[in-house]
């Protein structure tokens, strides 16, 4: 559904700033699946994110939605922007309607649907991600940080994206939170059936929830393949400065709980 062909990208392009973020990138994602982005910070993740709804525009390359090319001239991106639903990092500090109902049903408002139709969507959007109906009243800042999140996630969901795309959605969180967030996302997956995309630096995150992992070091896409064949490289991941010290004791710990990890999605336990 998504197809990269050869896709760089320069900031600052002829200033003394200029830095090419990405670097001759191919890759296809297919409808439905869950595919975990990783790399250290700096090594393109959030770039790569923002070409996929045409905030951004390859400096040069083509980018396929559904075969159509949304790099061309005149592509209409306001329907692009709905259908990839792009949760930044601290989606929270976008937060700003009055109470939690009114955040999430701003989005389809500005879509253009009627208020009854509005919030609707939002309240299943806010059913997806847990939160609960008492809490529809409050304001957002009157929540948690994850809560603050789930709703911010809410907010993009609202939208119905056919492809969800979430921009280290754990960051800065305690580990509580972390593990909320990432459960909400796992869950929304298996009840949706939607792609979602998870970029993070954390391989730990990536090696319970996603079942392809593409992998950034410096403006290029070094690696693609199951978890399992991802962390058998765990030297060169080590080289790119991610956690792969971890690696040996992480696939341990998931083998123990009976994942098998180049076939399974590592979700959620179905409790
Ligand atoms: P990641 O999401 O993996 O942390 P980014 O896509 O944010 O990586 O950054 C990739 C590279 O592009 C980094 O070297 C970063 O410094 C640079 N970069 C990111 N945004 C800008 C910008 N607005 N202007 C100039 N350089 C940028």
């Amino acid at each position: 559904m998504i197809q990269f062909e050869n896709v760089n990208y320069i900031y600052g392009v002829g200033t003394t700033f200029e830095k090419q973020a990405l670097k001759n990138i191919c890759f296809t994602v297919e409808s439905g699946s869950f595919i975990g982005l990783i790399g250290h910070t700096g090594s393109g993740k959030s770039t790569l994110i923002q070409h996929m709804n045409g905030l951004i525009r390859p400096t040069s390359g083509k980018i396929y939605f559904h075969d159509e090319d949304i790099t061309a001239d005149g592509y209409k991106k306001k329907g692009l922007r709905s259908k990839v639903g792009i949760v930044f990092q601290y989606p929270e500090y976008q937060l700003f309607e009055i109470d939690v109902l009114a955040d999430v049903a701003f989005g389809p408002k500005n879509l253009g649907l009627s208020q009854e139709e509005a919030k609707k969507r939002a309240i299943e959007a806010l059913q997806l991600v847990g939160i609960k109906e008492e809490q529809y009243t409050l304001s957002p800042f009157e929540l948690s940080g994850g809560q603050k999140r789930r709703v911010a996630i809410a907010g993009v969901l609202a939208m119905q994206p056919e492809v969800l795309i979430l921009d280290e959605p754990a960051a800065g969180l305690d580990p509580g939170s972390r593990r909320e967030i990432l459960d909400t996302i796992a869950h929304l997956y298996k009840e949706t059936g939607m792609t979602v995309i998870l970029s993070s630096h954390s391989m730990e995150d990536m090696a319970e929830y996603a079942r392809r992992l593409l992998v950034m070091n410096q403006g290029e896409l070094v690696m693609d393949g199951t978890p399992k064949e991802i962390f058998g490289r765990y030297k060169e991941l080590e080289k790119m400065g991610l956690s792969a010290p971890k690696m040996t004791y992480l696939m341990h710990s998931l083998a123990e709980k009976g994942y098998d990890l180049s076939t399974d999605i590592l979700t959620v336990s179905d409790a």
